[in-house]
């Protein structure tokens, strides 16, 4: 028997490439400065679902919500295994905090139909909430297991998850379906395999063919939207034509999605400037290492 995975991915911008452009004068994030990346945590829970997979048979169904651009990461997904990449994208959904994102992403699950596990990392890097896998479980009416860190079973009906409590661990077993969120020692993510990445380069939502295609001209242009119409019929042929669903598709309800169904309401923000100040140097003998870990255990950074 197979099992029914769906994968949440968010793009990320890549907070390890941080520059000095990388924030705004307003505050806010420069995303145009920063590389934009598969969020880490993301790729840890994609390989849980492929390796469930290649082990029970099934199916692995990857979603992102986020703007055109978000499709990079679904054609990585496909090139690491996937089945099936759903892009859902819509102007209406912008300033969707955290609540009404987990909405919006499970009416797509709920639109994906038979699913049996949900899996999402832990966190996304840029947001940092750890709200958003959480949030859909309760949206879904769901179990959910967070912190996954070993799948120890997986029969019939049941789960039993090993996961990661900061200072130890603890075995949650749950009925199907559940939703679960993945931390990065779950697993090492697989390389992209040659053959798919050969295949699924040229994967393309219509949403991307038409930016490609029409570039600066109408795209309503009769012979232009001919064009359009038969690269997408190509694509769709072979396999390669990204679905894209916006809230009408996934029968969203607008209060709940973008601006106004997100009560969170940002009061300020602050530019934190860390200083190398206040540095200590520790002798590389053992008295200096115990001197340090000591150090460390009475600042609870460690312990
Ligand atoms: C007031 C407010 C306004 C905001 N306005 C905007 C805005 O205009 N534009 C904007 O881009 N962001 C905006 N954000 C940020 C946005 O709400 C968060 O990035 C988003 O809700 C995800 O939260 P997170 O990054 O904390 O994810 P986490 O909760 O840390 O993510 C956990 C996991 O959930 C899944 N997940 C999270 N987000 C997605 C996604 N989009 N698609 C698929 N899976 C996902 C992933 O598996 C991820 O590992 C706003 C946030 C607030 C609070």
């Amino acid at each position: 028997m197979g099992y029914n995975c769906v994968v949440l991915t968010k793009q990320v911008p890549d907070t390890k490439a941080v520059t000095a452009k990388a924030m705004k004068d307003d505050g806010t994030v420069n995303r145009a400065a920063l590389p934009a990346i598969f969020n880490p945590e993301d790729l840890h829970a994609l390989e849980e679902a492929l390796m469930i997979k290649d082990q029970y048979g099934g199916t692995v169904t990857v979603i992102t919500m986020g703007p055109p651009n978000a499709c990079n990461i679904l054609r990585d997904a496909y090139e690491r295994g996937a089945d099936r990449c759903i892009l859902v994208s819509d102007r209406r959904a912008a300033a969707s905090d955290t609540l009404a994102t987990s909405y919006i992403l499970s009416c797509a699950v709920r639109k994906v139909g038979d699913f049996d596990i949900v899996l999402c990392g832990r966190q996304a890097i840029d947001g940092d909430t750890a709200q958003v896998g959480p949030q859909a479980a309760e949206k879904l009416g769901i179990p959910q297991i967070t912190y996954l860190e070993e799948l120890v079973s997986l029969n019939n009906n049941h789960i039993v998850v090993r996961r990661n409590v900061g200072n130890g661990w603890e075995l949650v077993q749950s009925k199907l379906p559940v939703l679960i969120t993945v931390i990065d020692s779950a697993n090492v993510p697989r390389s992209p395999a040659a053959k798919r990445i050969m295949k699924y380069k040229k994967a393309r939502a219509a949403i991307e063919v038409k930016k490609e295609i029409a570039g600066e001209n109408n795209a309503d242009d009769p012979e232009i939207a001919k064009q359009i119409e038969q690269k997408c019929n190509e694509l769709k042929a072979k396999g390669l034509l990204i679905e894209h669903w916006n809230l009408d598709d996934i029968d969203a309800d607008l209060q709940w999605c973008g601006r106004d169904g997100s009560p969170t309401k940002v009061h300020r923000i602050q530019a934190v400037v860390l200083k190398g100040e206040g540095h200590k140097q520790f002798e590389p003998s053992e008295d200096g290492v115990r001197e340090l870990v000591h150090e460390l255990i009475e600042e609870h950074t460690i312990g």
